[in-house]
């Protein structure tokens, strides 16, 4: 099938609410290019230098996600025009993506990486953790920062009954920390859900889904 068609197929199985992220990564334009005719304009990469590449040579009225993990020393790269970036979880991040927000005179929406999987993954904040860092004074002071939802990743497994523990315990961290009143955050978007698993991070209450392979085919 077509990229056009994937697409298609996939959207008429998304519910109204929940937005789509064309997972782009080391897909050639030509083929983010046909999506893009084919109406889609949310699309997602996990390396910054092949974002801003991609960036350049692309209409203007996409948003970019980033969805990969960040090294500091590259958020100005992105900070001129990045839409939403998935996967913050640490402080010092979110600093250093202020800095690049303020010089460029802009907010940038972030969303916290929360670690839902069993698996060893580097990568993701405990709940306690992103609650601590949300509430913090040294938060408060991000003036060019908003945390408007978090993100996960489930493991990866055949185990739906583990799958769907994993989302749905990201749900419910995700409505703890709506409770918190804090001046910078507002949390409206759960980022969870890949091609193997959308359907049923959508049943446990995602409602932001980022698919590659099932729109772009397999990457090699
Ligand atoms: C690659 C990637 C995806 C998309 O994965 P598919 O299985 O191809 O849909 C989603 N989220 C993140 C963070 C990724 O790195």
């Amino acid at each position: 099938m077509s990229i056009k068609e994937n697409l298609q197929n996939i959207k008429s199985k998304l519910p109204e609410h929940v937005t789509l992220v064309a997972v782009s990564k080391t897909k050639p334009v030509s083929d983010l290019m046909e999506a893009y005719n084919a109406g889609q304009r949310v699309f997602g990469e996990n390396k910054i230098q092949e974002m801003v590449d991609k960036y350049e040579d692309m209409p203007k009225d996409i948003q970019w996600h980033m969805i990969g993990h960040v090294q500091r020393n590259k958020v100005k790269y992105m900070a001129p025009f990045v839409s939403l970036i998935h996967g913050v979880d640490n402080f010092k991040l979110l600093k250093e993506i202020n800095k690049g927000a303020i010089k460029n005179n802009r907010v940038i929406d972030c969303l916290l990486q929360i670690k839902i999987a069993s698996e060893d993954s580097k990568f993701g904040m405990s709940p306690e953790d992103a609650s601590r860092l949300l509430q913090s004074e040294n938060y408060s002071e991000l003036t060019n920062i908003k945390v408007v939802g978090l993100m996960g990743m489930a493991t990866f497994t055949d185990n739906t009954d583990q799958i769907t523990k994993e989302f749905n315990e990201l749900k419910s961290t995700f409505e703890e920390l709506q409770k918190l009143d804090t001046t910078n955050c507002k949390l409206e978007t759960i980022s969870m859900g890949m091609s193997g698993d959308y359907m049923l991070a959508i049943d446990c209450g995602s409602n932001m889904v980022r698919i590659g392979s099932s729109i772009f085919g397999d990457r090699s």
